[in-house]
């Protein structure tokens, strides 16, 4: 059996079970990573990126552990090892992107004429499957306010399969009870799906609180320094792990080793990153909420924030996006998005280096001028990803262009 134990580096953390006694920053940096000095193995503290497309076996009928690298390979194992550790549930796969983990989740949950309760505020690539799966496999979708647990009861119906949520959510920051939510849906057997994606399982861990499954674009914060596609897809019931496995590797939806060893290397830093973007999103969002030229901020670590006592008892923090109305219009948004220096006009969000975009121009575009405005998407919102970089600085970028306008 030699490949089994060239392979023992991995195949010794199986059970991730036994690190979690560890905290989250311990477990960031080493599940998935640990040398291991038994004779035959690897000792390596950095697990190599297994560039292999294929593995050889000794034996025809010996296969070893791993085989082919779509079905799976050493670098990626780690990282699914990590993922679940960090997302405290059993099992973890991961994705080419955010995408492909949804797009395999509605491949393998969904059947024809099945019914679908979403939030209203759901990325709106979400909202884009679920025009595919609509339009092809004649499903229904209900996309309700969450932030009402009542208007998900009131939207289930005898075809009912799942409740997809996200929170906060993306561009308002709204946010919805999952608890409450993942108990109604359970009394209508019904799987409950969260898109973790803006908190990371640093500040929000959705199957401790109820859900039965976590899809993450990894692409965000997870990886965090913006050089990166990745999802993945983390939940506890070994049959549906099973039945996701088979879907990763039957329509290839896999990350590249390489991808993976660049997350497994972001990860160890998540913590840090993620105390940091709070703590410059917290000054920053009181910078904004007292400025004359501000109507609005959306925030859920702000007191005024409509769920802010609900974030505060499911989750460990309020994470770093925050979403703001300027006075006037368009006009305003775009002569103060054109003037920042520091932050960076560009979509997406997560990375170590400020973002801030126009949600109606950019993120938003695809959807109409009254369907934006029925959702709350004003043309003077702008939405912004608050990096780790020197949070005086930020605001003195801020102020700055202010003053432009
Ligand atoms: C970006 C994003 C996605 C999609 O992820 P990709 O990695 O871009 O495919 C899904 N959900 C949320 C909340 C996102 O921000």
């Amino acid at each position: 059996m030699v490949i089994y134990s060239k392979f023992k580096l991995f195949i010794n953390i199986l059970n991730p079970m036994s690190e979690q006694n560890h905290s989250f920053d311990t477990r960031s940096i080493h599940v998935g990573e640990k040398p291991d000095f038994s004779e035959g193995s690897k000792n390596e503290v950095v697990a190599p990126i297994y560039l292999s497309s294929t593995y050889a076996r000794k034996e025809v009928k010996n296969p070893g552990q791993f085989q082919y690298s779509r079905s799976s390979n050493p670098t990626r194992f780690a990282l699914e090892k990590r993922y679940a550790s960090l997302e405290q549930t059993k099992y973890a796969l991961g994705y080419a992107s955010g995408l492909a983990a949804e797009a395999a989740l509605l491949f393998t949950l969904i059947k024809p004429g099945d019914h679908i309760v979403g939030f209203d505020d759901l990325y709106g690539g979400t909202k884009r499957l679920f025009n595919i799966w609509k339009e092809k496999y004649n499903i229904t979708v209900s996309l309700v306010d969450a932030t009402r647990p009542d208007l998900v009861e009131e939207a289930i119906l005898p075809e009912t399969k799942l409740v997809w949520l996200e929170t906060p959510t993306n561009p308002l920051l709204k946010v919805c009870d999952i608890a409450a939510i993942s108990e109604i849906a359970h009394r209508h057997n019904l799987l409950v799906i969260v898109d973790n994606t803006f908190l990371s399982p640093y500040f929000q861990n959705p199957t401790v609180l109820g859900a039965d499954i976590v899809v993450h674009s990894i692409t965000k914060y997870i990886a965090g320094h913006s050089d990166v596609i990745g999802g993945a897809i983390m939940l506890n019931d070994k049959d549906l792990y099973e039945q996701l496995k088979f879907a990763q590797n039957s329509l290839g939806v896999v990350p590249s080793p390489f991808d993976c060893y660049l997350v497994l290397r972001g990860l160890k830093t998540l913590s840090l990153r993620m105390d940091k973007h709070e703590s410059n999103a917290i000054a920053i969002a009181g910078y904004l909420e007292n400025h004359p030229k501000v109507a609005r901020v959306y925030y859920p670590g702000l007191p005024s924030h409509p769920q802010y006592a609900l974030n505060l008892k499911q989750t460990k923090g309020f994470g770093g996006m925050i979403s703001f109305e300027i006075k006037g219009g368009e006009k305003e948004a775009v002569q103060f998005l054109e003037s920042l220096e520091l932050f960076t006009l560009a979509e997406s969000l997560g990375g170590v280096e400020s973002l801030i975009e126009h949600p109606a121009l950019m993120t938003h575009a695809s959807i109409t001028k009254k369907e934006r405005e029925q959702a709350g998407i004003k043309d003077s919102l702008i939405r912004v990803s608050i990096g780790v970089e020197d949070k005086t600085d930020l605001i003195n970028d801020l102020k700055q262009a202010f003053n432009q306008i």
